[in-house]
């Protein structure tokens, strides 16, 4: 059996080396390092495939959130509401620019931002909402988009798990004003080093964003605002245009993945299985289990006894973090994060599980269970 991984990115390179290996070279030859061609077209071919009016490319996930902000012309201690329960990047550009950072639960069984404590937490100082859609599925859109239409509130969708989602048919990261992702080899459209990407629908909000990513230049050598420099490369780009075609079937694979896993532990009554929204298909950027025994930390040793890999994303609630304690939030607002960040466990998920591997990974786990 080939040796089990959380994220076999090799053997998917394999398939593709020919095809990838020509796009990259010849983005050597051209000598177009930035800006080239490559990254031109790739614009053109996400905007398609998200069907979205404006793609701007940028250096990573991270920059892409932090450029989404820059370009909505927020004041410093301005509230922008994110989920307690997500990597620290989504709240992390938010303190970088001085704006404050308000941190609420997330739902027990989706992952997302509970639209209740969301509503709670909106103040006349709140201006954005950065809903994610962890782990491959959407947050409750209809429901943000209702909270930010009746408070003019700014929403802004960290897809960097997400992409290739549908929510009632349109794609993740094309509901909100802004859509963020991030091409992380790791990702579901990953590209062979770091890149990201920002959507919008709006016109003026796109010419912004162009700027910012540019040093806040519109024309060349005249900077009318502070901006940052930030790029896709056009080898990363030439990668992602192989890619690109392909994510809609590496979505599937990873779905046939989780549908395996979930039928196989689905009489397992300590487990709970990732449960899929009704308005959102899900693109399994992770298969996130619920142990609801106590005994998760017991069950990933086991595990890693047996040379199968599980991560625990995410160990510590944002708020818990010291970057991110304000010191204002109560315990008790936080029954979910608290209770998941001691439950989940993360199984193998890429798009090159084999069957041989589902079995053992799904044997292991039964039979830790008494199964
Ligand atoms: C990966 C990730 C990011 C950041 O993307 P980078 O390209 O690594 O900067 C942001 N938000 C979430 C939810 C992510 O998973």
């Amino acid at each position: 059996m080939k040796k089990i991984q959380m994220v076999d990115l090799q053997s998917q390179y394999q398939k593709i080396k020919e095809d990838v290996d020509t796009a990259i070279l010849n983005v050597l030859g051209s000598a177009a390092f930035i800006n080239g061609p490559e990254v031109k077209q790739f614009e053109t071919e996400l905007q398609d495939y998200l069907d979205v009016k404006h793609v701007i490319p940028c250096a990573n996930g991270t920059d892409a959130l932090q450029i989404a902000l820059m370009s909505l012309g927020l004041e410093p201690g301005d509230e922008v509401i994110t989920a307690d329960f997500t990597f620290a990047a989504t709240v992390e550009v938010v303190d970088l620019l001085k704006l404050t950072s308000v941190l609420v639960d997330v739902d027990y069984t989706t992952f997302t931002i509970d639209i209740e404590k969301l509503k709670a937490a909106i103040t006349p100082k709140t201006r954005a909402i950065i809903p994610v859609h962890l782990f491959g599925q959407c947050a409750n859109m209809d429901e943000v988009m209702a909270v930010a239409k009746e408070y003019n509130l700014f929403v802004i969708e960290d897809t960097a798990q997400a992409i290739g989602a549908d929510y009632k048919g349109k794609k993740a990261g094309t509901i909100g004003h802004i859509g963020c992702t991030s091409f992380f080899p790791s990702k579901n459209l990953g590209c062979y080093g770091d890149g990201g990407a920002i959507f919008t629908n709006d016109d003026e909000l796109a010419h912004k964003l162009r700027g910012i990513v540019n040093h806040g230049m519109y024309k060349r050598y005249y900077h009318d605002e502070v901006g940052v420099n930030s790029r896709l490369d056009s080898v990363q780009a030439a990668v992602l245009r192989k890619k690109l075609p392909l994510l809609d079937s590496y979505n599937e694979a990873r779905n046939k993945a989780a549908a395996y896993y979930s039928e196989a532990f689905k009489d397992i009554e300590e487990l709970l299985t990732p449960e899929v929204n009704e308005n959102s298909t899900h693109v399994f950027h992770q298969y996130t289990l619920r142990v609801t025994n106590g005994k998760r930390n017991e069950l990933q040793a086991f595990l890693t006894e047996k040379e199968i890999p599980a991560m625990i994303y995410y160990p510590v609630p944002l708020r818990k973090q010291k970057a991110y304690n304000n010191g204002h939030y109560n315990d008790a607002d936080f029954p979910n994060t608290n209770k998941l960040v001691e439950e989940v466990i993360s199984l193998p998920m890429h798009t090159e599980l084999d069957e041989e591997q589902l079995m053992f990974i799904t044997s292991a786990v039964k039979e830790f269970f008494g199964k």
